[in-house]
């Protein structure tokens, strides 16, 4: 490998170069201090490539690049209408290359390459829907008294940080850049450094989108290094963090240092509940979706399947019936597979860790639980179903961030509301039944940033996406996603002379 740049075969057959330097003032550049990161394929455990990581000066470098990008007339002075037909630019050029990026995401992450496809479907419309918002952004004036004439400018926060994580690297991206570039605001993003391939390739496209040197930069780099620097560092203005409740503490106290704007959107152990009711065959496909699509590595993921007594026994034979005919694990490039690899060998030990602390508390292993390699190599562990599980044991508690679920019985609606809320997440939340008093009810009562009712795990471009309690402060997506990247400036004009 030379010049920051490397060719590469995928296993689907695709043949492409792609950038590996930090990409900092729309250029690839080396680390200063020659870091690097090594992606492995979960699939094979065998190396794609080895890709430049940030030190300390760099996030410097590529803080300074959107701070003077910021301050250059060539954004901060450009109309809304103009910043738009960037980003619609840049959604053509993604929907163009989607195939390529897809195949890197199912290389990286080991995610079925139909997944990924989905992903780069909603990377596209994220990116349009927030185009189309660039030029509709305005404040608005106030009458207060006649001598006065007040109005609000929504102005862009100024340099954003974006630590993104490995579970959906450019669907993460997409979410935190279609916002941030609508409002005018620049950026350093970190992608994670389990999957840094796949923005790379995107970073090739800001560029021919026509985006200024410097509006966007993306650094690749270690969490407790270049993700450190950025949310201590005093020339950022905002963070937008995507990923574990633990590192999420850890930002909001790092980013106190001078008071940095926050966005969080952190773990969950979400609950889907089924009432007596309910549709049970449609109750266990949408459980089953809600926990095993993304091999379970889904912040959202309705973990906790608690289920009416009146019915128990039925959903769980249903359920384990869904899992054994539709969780097909496996090739992710495979047309049939529902399931690929753990991103990495430490989820996947951690994920094996949960099912020896479920067996050791005496919950009853139903399903799975063992590691099914493919040709003796992968990340791969079987759907995990543990029944028996009571309240105060671990795998009840805690996210695991994978294929592994636990359902739990309960009497009356009063008690499946308390076991939902028994978390110190507030994530996501599903209620099946057929009444559709009870659903509303039971919806306005959970708590939790998001609730489906009659499905699981449904998300839109369109709608606000967030967390309560532990799972997160702010939303994305949706017109709520603007407010995280304005700020409101109140400007008062004097008309008269009496006051
Ligand atoms: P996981 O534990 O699943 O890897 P993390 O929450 O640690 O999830 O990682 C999500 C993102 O946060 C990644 O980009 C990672 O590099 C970054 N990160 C990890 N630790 C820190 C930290 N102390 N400060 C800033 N970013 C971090």
């Amino acid at each position: 490998m030379s010049n920051l740049k490397v060719d590469l075969t995928a296993p689907n057959g695709k043949k492409f170069t792609l950038p590996t330097g930090l990409f900092i003032n729309n250029e690839f550049v080396k680390s200063s201090q020659n870091l690097k990161i090594t992606s492995i394929n979960p699939t094979n455990e065998q190396e794609i490539c080895t890709v430049e990581a940030a030190s300390s000066e760099d996030i410097d470098r590529a803080v300074a690049a959107a701070r003077a990008a910021l301050n250059h007339e060539s954004w901060r002075d450009i109309t809304g209408t103009e910043r738009g037909r960037m980003m619609f630019k840049f959604a053509d050029l993604i929907e163009q290359e989607k195939e390529i990026l897809a195949t890197i995401e199912t290389w990286d992450n080991g995610k079925p390459f139909s997944s990924s496809m989905g992903d780069l479907e909603s990377v596209i419309e994220t990116i349009r829907y927030y185009a189309g918002y660039a030029d509709k952004i305005h404040g608005e004036t106030i009458p207060t008294i006649s001598q006065k004439f007040v109005y609000t400018l929504k102005q862009p926060i100024g340099v954003c940080a974006q630590i993104i994580p490995w579970n959906y690297p450019l669907g993460m991206a997409s979410w935190k850049l279609g916002p941030a570039l609508s409002c005018g605001n620049t950026i350093v993003m970190k992608p994670a450094e389990q999957t840094p391939l796949s923005i790379l390739y995107l970073a090739n496209l800001i560029v021919k989108a026509g985006f200024p040197p410097g509006v966007v930069n993306i650094t690749n780099g270690y969490g407790r290094d270049a993700g450190h620097t950025l949310a201590s560092h005093l020339g950022v203005d905002k963070i937008a963090f995507t990923g574990s409740t633990g590192t999420g503490k850890q930002i909001m106290k790092t980013a106190s240092i001078n008071m940095k704007n926050i966005t969080l959107e952190t773990g969950g152990k979400s609950p889907l509940l089924v009432f007596g009711d309910a549709d049970i065959e449609q109750a266990a496909k949408w459980a089953h979706g809600g926990i095993m699509s993304n091999m379970g590595q889904i912040c959202t993921a309705t973990s906790r399947l608690l289920v009416q007594d009146t019915v128990y026994e039925k959903f769980v034979n249903v359920f384990r019936e869904v899992v054994k005919t539709t969780s097909k694990v496996g090739d992710p490039f495979a047309e049939d597979t529902f399931q690929g690899p753990q991103v990495t060998k430490s989820q996947y030990d951690r994920i094996l860790d949960f099912v020896e602390s479920g067996k050791t508390e005496g919950a009853t292993l139903t399903a799975g639980g063992i590691p099914c390699p493919l040709n003796g190599k992968g990340y791969f562990i079987e759907p995990t179903i543990f029944t028996n599980v009571k309240e105060n044991m671990k795998i009840y508690r805690e996210e695991v961030f994978g294929p592994f679920v636990v359902i739990v019985p309960f009497k009356t609606e009063k008690e499946a509301i308390a076991m939902a809320n028994d978390t110190t997440y507030g994530l996501g939340a599903a209620v099946h039944t057929k009444d559709i008093e009870l659903a509303h009810r039971v919806a306005a009562r959970i708590e939790a940033g998001m609730v489906w009712i009659n499905s699981s795990n449904d998300s839109d471009f369109r709608v606000p996406f967030g967390g309560v309690k532990q799972s997160g402060i702010g939303r994305e997506l949706g017109e709520a996603g603007l407010a995280a990247y304005t700020q409101t400036k109140a400007i008062y004009v004097n008309l008269g002379q009496k006051i």
